[in-house]
Formats: C-alpha cells, sequence, structure tokens
C-alpha cells in the first residue's frame, strides 16, 4: 500500500495544512499500514500564481524541514521536491490532452483563485492545476492520498481522470481513494470563520504558520472573531468562530471536542482563548525547537537527493508505460 501527497511552498505553513494534512501523513505513517510513503514539496504548483524567486526557493527548503520537524522520518518516507521529477509535467500534458476545459473550470479552486488573481492576471496554470495534481498521484499507483476537504474535489477529478484513461488505452493507472480527517478537514479563517485558512492569505491575522512568533500566535487566537452568546459549544452553523477553536484545541491535544466543552462550563470567551491559545503555544514551541535543529542541517540536501532517485525511478518506468499506451514515440 502506497500513499502521496504534497503541500505547495506558497508561503509559511499553517495551522489549516498542519491540522488538515501533515498530521494526517505522519499519523499515516506511525499507524504501519503503509509499506510505501511518498510527500513532496510542490513547487511546480507554487507557480500558478505569482511567486518572488528568493522566497520560493526559501519556502521549499522551508517546508522540507518542517515535514520532519513535524515528525516524518526519513526512515520511513520519501521527502522530493515535484519539479526535480520531470514525469510529473510530462504526464500531466498526457493527462491535458484526456481532460476537459468545462471540467477544469467547474473547479471550485480555479473560481476562488482566479477570482483573487484578476489584477494581475489569471494564469492557465491556474486552470490546469489539478490535471498537474493527477499526475502527481497517478505516476506513483499510489492507493491513498491524505488531502483537506478543500482537495476533494481535484481527488474526484483525479479518480475521473484515471478511470477515462484506463477505459480509452486499457488498464494503466491505479484509481486512488481520498482521505480527509473529517475533525480537521477544514480549518477555518480566524478573522472569517465561514472562510478556509489559507496561507496565501492576504491578512495574516486570518492564519498562524508553524513559524509564527508564539507571541503573536497566541495574540491571533485571542483576537479569533466569535460571537457574542457566550457559550462554548461546537454548533458550526451558527458558531463557527468557537467551533474552529474547539476543533483546533481538540485535534492538538487529542481529546473529544465534548471533553473540552464540559471542562469549559461555565467559563467566559477569554479564559477559553487562553486555553486555545496555549495548547496552540505549546505545539509551536515544540515544532519549532525541532525545525531550527534541521533548517540549516545537510541532511535535508540528503534526503531530497534519496528522495528525487527514488520517485524518478518510479515516475520513469510509469511514464514509459504511458507512452506505449498512448502509442508516442518509439516502443521502449
Ligand atoms: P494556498 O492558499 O496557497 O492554496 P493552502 O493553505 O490552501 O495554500 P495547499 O498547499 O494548497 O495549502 O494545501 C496543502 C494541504 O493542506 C492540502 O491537503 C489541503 O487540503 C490542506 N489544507 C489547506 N488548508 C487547509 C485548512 N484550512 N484546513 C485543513 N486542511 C487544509
Ligand atoms: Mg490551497
Amino acid at each position: 500500500m502506497r500513499f502521496i501527497s504534497g503541500i505547495q511552498p506558497t508561503g509559511n505553513i499553517t495551522l489549516g495544512n498542519y491540522l488538515g494534512a501533515i498530521k494526517n501523513f505522519v499519523n499515516l505513517q506511525n499507524e504501519g499500514t503503509f509499506d510505501d510513503i511518498l510527500v513532496f514539496v510542490a513547487d511546480l504548483h507554487a507557480i500558478t500564481v505569482p511567486q518572488d524567486k528568493l522566497k520560493l526557493r526559501q519556502n521549499i527548503r522551508s517546508l522540507v524541514a518542517l515535514y520532519l520537524a513535524c515528525g516524518l522520518d526519513k526512515d520511513k518516507c520519501h521527502i522530493f521536491i515535484q519539479s526535480e521529477v520531470r514525469a510529473h509535467t510530462e504526464l500531466a500534458w498526457i493527462l491535458e490532452c484526456n481532460t476537459y476545459i468545462g471540467e477544469l473550470s467547474r473547479m471550485t479552486q480555479f473560481k476562488d483563485k482566479s477570482q483573487k488573481h484578476q489584477t494581475d492576471g489569471v494564469s492557465t496554470g491556474l486552470l490546469t492545476y489539478p490535471v498537474l495534481m493527477a499526475a502527481d498521484i497517478l505516476l506513483y499507483d499510489a492507493n491513498v492520498v491524505p488531502v483537506g476537504k478543500d482537495q476533494m474535489q481535484h481527488l474526484e477529478m483525479t479518480r475521473n481522470i484515471a478511470e477515462r484513461f484506463n477505459s480509452k488505452y486499457g488498464e494503466t493507472f491505479v484509481v486512488p481513494e481520498g482521505r480527509v480527517n473529517k475533525n480537521t478537514a477544514k480549518i477555518m479563517s480566524l478573522v472569517d470563520p465561514t472562510k478556509k485558512m489559507s496561507k496565501s492569505d492576504e491578512n495574516p491575522k486570518s492564519f498562524i504558520t508553524l513559524l509564527d512568533d508564539i507571541n503573536i500566535a497566541k495574540k491571533k487566537i485571542k483576537s479569533a472573531v466569535t460571537d457574542s452568546d457566550m457559550l462554548i459549544k461546537y454548533d458550526f452553523e451558527n458558531k463557527p468562530g468557537i467551533s474552529n477553536l474547539l476543533s483546533i484545541a481538540s485535534a492538538i491535544e487529542e481529546k473529544s471536542i465534548e471533553e473540552i466543552e464540559k471542562s469549559f462550563i461555565n467559563k467566559n470567551y477569554a479564559e477559553f482563548k487562553e486555553y486555545v491559545a496555549n495548547v496552540v503555544a505549546d505545539l509551536l514551541t515544540k515544532i519549532q525547537t525541532k525545525y531550527n535543529e534541521y533548517i540549516n542541517s545537510p541532511i535535508i540536501d540528503e534526503i531530497l537527493d534519496e528522495g528525487a532517485n527514488y520517485a524518478n525511478y518510479l515516475a520513469d518506468k510509469k511514464i514509459n508505460k504511458v507512452k506505449n499506451k498512448v502509442g508516442l514515440g518509439r516502443k521502449k
């Protein structure tokens, strides 16, 4: 059994990315059901929107150090950079020729991000992003793809692309299963709890990054938008802000939401926020201590070299098979 997933180096990794994605990678890694694990840095996805060249380089390395700091184990998984495996873009092209503009333009992420980038221009890459994502997954015959809820629509499309290709050209790809953790599938923005927390949000108060200064992170939690009925109870429809903070604390502490609710009966929002702020601060302190050990260590390059070698080995075999199926080039 193999799982694969990736994160874009589009900014500093948020608590949403940690709880919705990285923490699940680590749990799946440690539960032992997967004998092959691939986790990558999705730098090709990052350039679908404008990026500063130096920042992008920094973010790529920083994301690898964070993967390790959050508990990914170099002896149990292969970590690599997407752009260091050429077959991702090669397969993406072939799959694009088997994907329709209509289905791509219906994707929620495309609609949201193209809206946001009206002024600087909407790249074609933003439209074809889900096809590159399909290539990322299908190249490796991954069985499972752990993601946050926002990516499930793209995963459905990956499944459709795989099934369509298999029926047109004969059995080629494993049809993957998306896996979300239902309690942390969508961590919300701290300034607008009806919106997803995103690392590329223009308002830094809306997210907590794993590398935020501890006091600033605590302040962000304390000023998180809630409501005025003074009840600490999970009710996403009517109390999205409080519900979001409950989800965050419950996931980090690995305690049920009911248990936390019980300990805050007859307490006020300030006390509750103080508690959540401390839970988040403890997590960030632990991660940052490890991050500082990794970020300047040569181990990062060793891990990435090994990861690129392994990923290229698997990907090359697959892309040759795909080209044969389609009739491209000379038979290999
Ligand atoms: P961007 O704003 O640049 O798209 P992002 O925060 O959405 O950044 P991605 O790199 O697009 O991060 O996504 C990485 C992983 O994190 C994906 O599996 C995605 O579903 C998950 N994820 C992103 N935001 C959240 C969130 N708020 N809650 C839970 N999971 C999330
Ligand atoms: Mg995203």
